[in-house]
């Protein structure tokens, strides 16, 4: 079977690899892949840039973000061949800590968690994996097509629980919602606002290309103007953050009104400088009850809860979210960025 794999922190060593097929332990589903999503994280990978093979293995098989039907299930489990599935992507750590040993591996204290297609775990990008059964979500049937948005969706239901419990910490009935950053994060974080029937607003820089027509289609406004300025005149009751560009992170908390929750779910670069006034800024988020939540990740729970949101949403929506489908005898292409794309997949399927 065909497998992506690279050499975790070797630039150019990303190749379709022919790997013997995975033999299921007694507790795991022998999966058909028929997707994996492309994010940043596994540019960084393939860049050479993260990443951490299994141990005693040169190779690590990437492909966190995945989609496939079982071909084979334990007898007695939850699940039947034809079922359509999505691997979890984190494991809880050895120890394990507090976090972990209560189910919320997202939370992990230690930092010893491993993540299929990441860290020191194959991931999903291959013609057949396997899956525990414990970490295999099953899909609405109608999510074939679009089914491997799941694991951004979890990022963005996690944030969402994130925001909801922080919120409510007093008095907490939000109207408005601002997402900065319409790419897949940014665009799964709105859809979930409207399914709350809040007033989202999504905000990015472009002004041609399929983002705002994305925006629209949602019964969402789309913004093109600076941040500051969009955030000063609508006043949101929540921002989800999903650029993690410095400038966009600070006009958001310059900005915002009172008991403003901010929740950043996008990953800088480091060593940009960026010149603020922290002493104002610090003065608004006090004299405001402004919250500011930092999330990544996501456990079972936000899995179960992203299924339903994503079986829930217009599939034609979802559908155009997906902008390239590259097969993976041609990976190396999906890891090129093209000026329209939106999400990218890798299509698994054997010829
Ligand atoms: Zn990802
Ligand atoms: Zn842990």
């Amino acid at each position: 079977m065909r497998a992506l794999t690279v050499i975790p922190n070797q630039t150019g060593s990303l190749e379709v690899s022919d790997l013997p097929e995975p033999q299921p332990k007694a507790n795991e589903l022998l999966v058909e892949g028929i997707a994996m999503g492309v994010c940043g994280t596994d540019k960084e990978i393939v860049r050479g840039e993260y990443g951490w093979a299994p141990p005693g293995s040169e190779r690590l098989v990437i492909g966190h973000e995945s989609l496939g039907r079982v071909r084979s299930a334990p007898s007695g489990s939850q699940f039947k061949a034809g079922d359509l599935v999505v691997g979890v992507v984190r494991r809880p750590d050895p120890v394990p800590c507090g976090a972990c040993a209560h189910g919320q591996f997202d939370m992990c204290r230690n930092g010893r968690y491993r993540e299929r297609g990441i860290k020191e775990l194959n991931g999903y990008g291959s013609q057949l994996w396997c899956v525990e059964t414990d970490y295999a979500v099953r899909l609405d049937p109608s999510l074939a097509e679009v089914g491997v948005l799941l694991e951004p969706t979890t990022v963005v239901t996690k944030a969402w629980e994130q925001v909801r419990k922080v919120g409510e910490r007093a008095w907490f009935e939000p109207r408005s919602v601002l997402v900065t950053g319409a790419g897949p994060i940014g665009l799964l974080a709105a859809l979930l606002g409207v399914q709350q029937g809040l007033d989202v607003h999504v905000l990015d820089r472009v002004t041609d290309g399929p983002k705002p027509d994305l925006v629209s289609d949602l019964g969402a406004t789309y913004h093109h103007d600076d941040v500051s300025t969009v955030v000063g005149k609508l006043q949101p009751n929540i921002v989800i953050e999903a650029t993690g560009a410095g400038p966009v992170v600070f006009g958001v908390l310059e900005n915002t009104g009172s008991y403003a929750i901010t929740c950043l779910t996008g990953v800088s670069p480091t060593g940009r400088t960026l010149s603020i006034d922290a002493g104002s800024i610090n003065r608004d988020i006090v004299l405001e009850n402004d919250a500011i939540i930092g999330s990544v990740n996501a456990n079972l729970q936000h899995y179960r809860d992203g299924a339903k949101s994503l079986a829930a949403a217009d599939a034609d929506w979802l559908n155009s979210l997906i902008t390239r489908r590259v097969p993976i005898e041609h990976a190396a292409d999906a890891f090129q960025s093209a000026p329209d794309d939106v999400k990218v997949i890798i299509t698994l399927d054997r010829a």
